[in-house]
């Protein structure tokens, strides 16, 4: 059973083939630059890498390269696209319309439509990558996975805003959060090692990367999680600010003649670790420069690791005690120095780390770096965003 994962931006399309036999990724890569000169083609297969610069007018030819390399006879890891049993693809925002994976078909693709404006940076670059590969591989199952889709469990009160209430009923503003398939799968994950029924846990799951997103999960389900309507609420991250007085928006706006377009784009963009530090949004430079002594980018970690740990307690709150504290992504796995300083002075909880582990810490494995008086696990665990989608699509296509 092969399943082809398809993430789809506005000029870039990732994949991987997955063997779902043994959950192995049998190819996978990235077309970048789609609909743009020097467009990039990224094909990892048999341990072996090949970028090409190949003309990709469109997503339809983006998702041709993709097909016709995995079928190659040279490099290729299947001999026709037969072989592959079904295609997930990742979509950001659900709406309410969407509350679990959904089979593509005529009727939720018109639902897709009807909710473009809830993503307008995300969603439409999905349809259009579902209507490439449909357009390829017309008879092979499709199911769309949403990064909101783990959040349904929240209640009312914690995926309400304060706003009158039939602006909620017309036009369903409230908090979708997103990451929802990493923050599932290392929950998941964490109690598999734990050797522990994930029924029995409460787990806080910081999925700290380029977007950083941090979730409550009580007995395997998201009581609460960072992001908000769109993924700009929460922490400061790379570019996006995080959560901020509207009002602040507001004033700035009027001072620097924005718009509300141009505001979100500022908010979105050109915020979060890099606007404070002007530094980078790349935490390996940002401490770099705070270790050569740069203030700034020394006061944008604080700033990150402060408002982590403030969601940890937070959540700790919500959950009524924390079992198990995880982290995710790029930074959350990598980054020894903002797990340690999001997680110092939570002793009181119950939560204590032990440095040496921490430091050393491998890359690419589940570990478990709290001191042994730890009441509270700490654990880094890798996440897999693709084969979460690959998962979903096999139940959701009742492929298998
Ligand atoms: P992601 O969005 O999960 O791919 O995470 C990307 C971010 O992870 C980058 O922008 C970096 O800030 C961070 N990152 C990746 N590798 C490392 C590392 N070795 N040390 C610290 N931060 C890292």
């Amino acid at each position: 059973m092969k399943i082809l994962v398809i993430n789809s931006g506005s000029s870039s399309l990732k994949y991987q083939l997955i063997d779902m036999e043994n959950e192995s990724v049998l190819a996978k890569g990235l077309c970048e630059r789609i609909g743009i000169e020097h467009s990039n083609f990224i094909y990892k297969a048999h341990g072996q890498t090949i970028e090409q610069e190949v003309e990709m007018p469109n997503h339809n030819t983006a998702v041709r390269l993709v097909l016709n390399k995995l079928t190659d006879k040279k490099v290729g890891v299947i001999s026709s696209m037969d072989e592959i049993d079904g295609v997930g693809h990742r979509v950001v925002a659900s709406g309410e319309a969407f509350k679990k994976p959904t089979l593509v078909t005529p009727r939720s693709m018109e639902l897709m439509e009807e909710i473009k404006d809830l993503a307008p940076l995300h969603n439409p670059a999905a349809i259009i990558g579902v209507n490439a590969c449909l357009a390829e591989m017309p008879n092979t199952p499709m199911v769309l996975v949403f990064d909101t889709c783990f959040h349904f469990t929240m209640p009312d009160y914690a995926y309400m805003y304060a706003i009158d209430y039939s602006h909620y009923e017309k036009y369903k503003i409230r908090r979708y959060g997103a990451h929802g398939t990493s923050h599932k799968f290392v929950a998941q994950e964490a109690a598999k090692y734990l050797g522990k029924d994930i029924k029995d846990l409460k787990i806080i799951t910081c999925h700290l990367g380029n977007g950083s997103s941090i979730t409550a999960i009580k007995g395997g389900q998201c009581i609460d999680t960072s992001m908000g309507f769109t993924p700009l609420a929460g922490v400061p991250m790379g570019t996006r600010s995080g959560d901020i007085d509207y009002s602040a928006a507001e004033f700035l706006a009027k001072k620097e003649g924005m718009d509300v377009a141009q505001m979100l784009k500022y908010l979105n963009k050109k915020c979060g670790v890099l606007g404070v530090s002007g530094v980078s949004s790349d935490f390996r430079d940002l401490t770099d420069a705070a270790d050569a002594g740069n203030s700034r980018a020394e006061l944008a970690l604080n700033m990150f690791t402060y408002n982590t740990k403030k969601y940890i307690g937070a959540y700790a709150a919500a959950l009524n005690g924390v079992d198990v504290i995880v982290f995710t992504a790029g930074i959350g796995e990598n980054d020894n120095l903002v797990r340690r300083k999001s997680l110092k002075d939570l002793d009181y909880l119950g939560v204590k780390l032990d440095d040496s582990k921490n430091d050393s810490c491998p890359r690419g494995v589940i570990s478990e770096i709290q001191a042994a008086d730890s009441k509270v696990k700490v654990l880094v665990v890798p996440t897999n965003e693709e084969l979460v989608i690959a998962r979903e699509t096999m139940l959701e296509a009742k492929l298998g």
